[in-house]
């Protein structure tokens, strides 16, 4: 019925959509104040080579310490900043507070850092991106760039271009929640990715099904010579079961919740210790 009166006319007078603009507006105006403010915050989660249990790298988790309510998670508030231009101010404010952090505590290991899609395709991307890590005199083998499928699709060829300009850069690529989207083998063949993130929803349950899936999965990328990352591992029988399967790294609550770095200390402190000697600590 909508369709018939004009679309723009209907959404324009819709009350419900009206109150829906004005609170995305207001929470778009506090997050653009939070960020000067200095209230978001990078936490970090330690991303565990399953064969030895070292600490391999950090994936960096953004959160917004909003006044009296805690931490809100990122999904409270990425996709409404990625429909707007905040997102760019948002995701280099994660590049460079990475870098920060790298540099504050010596980090020898590499960050991982997510980009949204629209930060992907900003095409000052591969520009901007350089200059923080040279400003901050963090080499670019340092950062590992997380993107998802989701960022490839519109053009795949410009996305392509992209990748590999940001390869050329010295970047790693690791691609995001594998297995949810919908790229096909012969993108993946295409894709200068170095690690694929098998998504937490394989690796839940772990069922037959999974493990067959899991598996077949880390058999493609290892011959397509890529590392593979386990998401979301939470308990002992899935850290094994992956191990089994020669998937190369892990991550999840199991080893570590993401935390500000400075409470991960005795992770990469150890700089070679196991890890699995701090899972006491991973609440
Ligand atoms: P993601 O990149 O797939 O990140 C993994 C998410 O899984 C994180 O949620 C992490 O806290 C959570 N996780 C890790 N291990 C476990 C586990 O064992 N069990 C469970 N249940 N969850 C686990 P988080 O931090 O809430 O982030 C959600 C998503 O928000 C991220 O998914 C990513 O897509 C996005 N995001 C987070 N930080 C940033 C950022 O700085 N920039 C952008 N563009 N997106 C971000
Ligand atoms: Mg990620
Ligand atoms: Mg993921
Ligand atoms: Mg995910």
């Amino acid at each position: 019925a909508a369709k018939q009166y004009g679309r723009s006319r209907f959404c324009f007078y819709d009350p419900a959509l009206q109150q829906a603009a004005e609170a995305k507006n207001a929470l778009n105006k506090a997050l653009s104040n939070a960020i000067e403010q200095g209230e978001m915050r990078l936490h970090m989660q330690p991303i565990i080579r399953l064969s030895d249990d070292y600490v391999a790298g950090y994936e960096a988790l953004i959160r917004w310490q909003y006044p009296d309510q805690g931490l809100l998670p990122p999904n409270h508030f990425i996709t409404i900043a990625e429909e707007s231009q905040l997102i760019f101010r948002l995701g280099y404010w994660v590049v460079e507070e990475a870098c920060r952090q790298i540099r504050a505590h010596d980090l020898k290991i590499w960050v991982a850092v997510n980009l949204s899609p629209r930060q992907f395709n900003d095409p000052q991307l591969v520009t901007r991106i350089t200059r923080i890590l040279t400003d901050h005199q963090v080499p670019t083998s340092q950062i590992e760039l997380e993107v998802t499928e989701s960022c490839l699709i519109d053009d795949v060829d410009r996305a392509i271009a992209t990748l590999e300009a940001l390869c050329q850069a010295g970047f790693s690529i690791s691609l995001d929640d594998f297995g949810t989207g919908y790229s096909s083998l012969a993108l993946l063949k295409q894709l200068p990715v170095s690690k694929l993130k098998i998504d937490r929803s394989f690796i839940r349950d772990l069922d037959e099904e999974d493990r067959q899936i899991v598996e077949a999965t880390t058999r493609l990328a290892h011959t397509l010579s890529l590392s593979v990352v386990a998401e979301g591992i939470e308990t002992e029988r899935q850290a094994l079961i992956l191990k089994d399967m020669t998937c190369d790294y892990g991550q999840g609550y199991l080893f570590s919740k993401p935390k500000p770095l400075s409470a991960l200390t005795m992770h990469h402190g150890l700089s070679g210790a196991k890890a699995v000697a701090n899972r006491q600590n991973a609440s």
